[in-house]
């Protein structure tokens, strides 16, 4: 447990990565200011908790609007905290948050809406059932930076719009762009306390776990999310958990290689790699092979690698030295064994201390770090396979399953090989842009996480349901209660074949045995 002792005094330092220019400074949150956070977050809750959902929708409304209107600026944040190219901070991080008010605010009402439960047990006839979604109370999000303001943003809103109080542990590197979501949902007019940033570092995050929080949504690591999931265990409180991939594309010999190519390109080197959902690993079907690589080092070899706040940038640099380096390992590893690196494979000082050049890969096998473990930076490894058999052993092959992409002029032949693999998510001729569907479930299997975020089974992880139960007949003792008698079991026996009884003989004269049980006399 995180003690007092060890989380006072201490600060982060939100960095350009581009520049290593400084662009803000926080105290960490202690103990107190989360526990602080959380209470004051539960108690407005409760006001808000009971509001019909399009209430609460109009705050989203009115959000979506600011952040529309402040779309340049918000993107200018992202992408100085983040280094990543301004056009991705739109697309990626302010059009997405936009769709997902969107989706919320047309679709939230009616998925949150009280669901009947019809009976088909004849003996509970005589009730009525209903299913309501209520809020958990508070739950609490912690959150990378690698998208730091899509990935805390969608679940922030879907929370609020379920009723709930969020309380928010953004990643260190960027806290800026936390503060600005909070921000903007105050001037929205989202009352006070109902969402609360709580600004600090891992050991915030732990103390946020160890807070009186029902429920945590939790975006990270593999090795953090497991502690996480051990911390709320002890608590016994739910976690969704939204963790790494090593994400497979399958590139199948009918499929359209300039396109499949730029896709790969592109899959592997978004946001520098660094993308839960980017391409780890790529498998092309042996007799394309090499065409498939002439293609991606070509355009490897056409992006303009720089501070993403320039215009013409595609790449821009990682978040800081510790990604860089795990980068270097695994092209290091993989050059050792044999790997042939066709473009890239080194840094680029000259640009600043974050960058790393696109890196294409061709001989790499499962052996390597680079087809295993998650790289999370802009390396694009090449592997040839004979058929699909093959393929589907290779693609499953991993201790992840976050999502993976089959490219193939024949969507039947796609589908049927995405049904093989291991996935939360499998796209047929595209990479990553499922997350920009708000309707989608995002989410992985295997060490890839737990439970759903994002479209309806998002939103139902923001509530917890409760069954109503309504008896329609309250002067009637039921049948079942004591005083069952000698002839009760007799009866009931009769009552079990009038219901299940594979032949209508024994059903009609189990019902006749059963009748006289339902006008019981000395029922207690
Ligand atoms: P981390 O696991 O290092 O951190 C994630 C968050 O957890 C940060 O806010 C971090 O704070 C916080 N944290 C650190 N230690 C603890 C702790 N003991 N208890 C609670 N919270 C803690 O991941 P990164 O930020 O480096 O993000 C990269 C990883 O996230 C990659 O593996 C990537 O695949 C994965 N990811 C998964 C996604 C998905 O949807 N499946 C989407 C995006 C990323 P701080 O940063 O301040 O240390």
């Amino acid at each position: 447990m995180a003690s007092e002792a060890q989380i006072t005094q201490r600060e982060i330092v939100s960095r350009n990565p581009a520049t290593g220019e400084v662009l803000g400074r926080f105290d960490c949150a202690t103990v107190a200011d989360v526990r602080a956070a959380v209470l004051n977050a539960r108690d407005a809750q409760a006001e808000w908790g009971v509001l019909p959902a399009r209430e609460r929708l109009k705050v989203l409304r009115r959000f979506q609007r600011l952040l529309q209107e402040g779309k340049t600026e918000v993107a200018q944040l992202i992408t100085r905290e983040t280094g990543k190219p301004y056009v991705e901070a739109l697309l990626t991080e302010v059009l997405v948050v936009l769709d997902t008010c969107r989706f919320l605010v047309e679709s939230g009402p009616a998925m949150l809406r009280d669901e009947a439960v019809p009976h088909g047990n004849l003996i509970m006839k005589a009730k009525v059932g209903q299913v309501r979604r209520e809020p958990w109370g508070v739950v609490g999000v912690i959150s990378p930076w690698n998208y730091p303001f899509s990935i805390p943003a969608g679940e922030v809103l879907a929370g609020l719009a379920a009723g709930n109080a969020v309380v928010l542990k953004p990643s260190e590197y960027t806290a800026l762009t936390a503060v600005e979501l909070r921000g903007l949902l105050a001037r929205a007019g989202l009352p006070k306390n109902l969402f609360r940033v709580v600004l600090g570092d891992g050991v915030t995050g732990a103390a946020l776990v160890e807070a009186p929080v029902d429920k945590i949504f939790f975006t990270g690591s593999v090795a953090t999310g497991r502690r996480v999931a051990q911390a709320a265990a002890a608590r016994l409180i739910p976690v969704v958990l939204e963790l790494g991939g090593k994400d497979a594309m399958v590139v199948l010999d009918d499929a359209d290689l300039d396109v499949a190519s730029s896709a790969a390109v592109w899959g592997a080197f978004v946001n520098a790699g660094q993308t839960c959902l980017s391409v780890e690993r790529c498998y092309v079907q042996r007799r394309q092979y090499e065409h498939f690589l002439e293609l991606c080092l070509a355009k490897t070899q056409r992006l303009r690698i720089g501070n993403g706040m320039h215009r013409a940038t595609d790449v821009g640099p990682l978040i800081h030295e510790g990604q860089l380096r795990i980068v270097e390992e695994h092209v290091a590893e993989a050059r050792l064994h044999g790997a042939r690196i066709l473009t890239g494979g080194h840094r680029l000082p000259d640009l600043g201390a974050n960058f790393y050049a696109p890196t294409l890969l061709a001989n790499v096998d499962h052996s390597m770090q680079i087809m295993r473990d998650e790289t999370f930076g802009p390396a694009l490894p090449v592997m040839p396979f004979e058929d699909e058999e093959e393929v589907v052993r290779l693609a499953n092959d991993s201790e992840f399953g976050l999502s993976a992409s089959v490219w193939t002029g024949d969507s039947a032949r796609g589908e049927k090989l995405a049904a093989r693999l291991d996935a939360g998510t499998v796209m047929i001729n595209d990479v990553v842009s499922c997350f920009g569907i708000s309707e989608a479930p995002h989410g992985g299997v295997k060490s890839s996480g737990l439970g759903r975020t994002r479209g309806r089974l998002g939103l139902e992880e923001m509530v917890r349901a409760k069954y109503i139960d309504s008896d329609r007949l309250p002067y009637t003792k039921k049948v079942w209660w004591y005083g069952y008698g000698p002839e009760f079991g007799p009866q009931m026996e009769g009552f079990v074949d009038f219901l299940f009884a594979p032949s209508l003989l024994r059903r009609v004269r189990g019902g006749l045995r059963s009748f006289a049980a339902f006008f019981r006399e000395g029922r207690l």
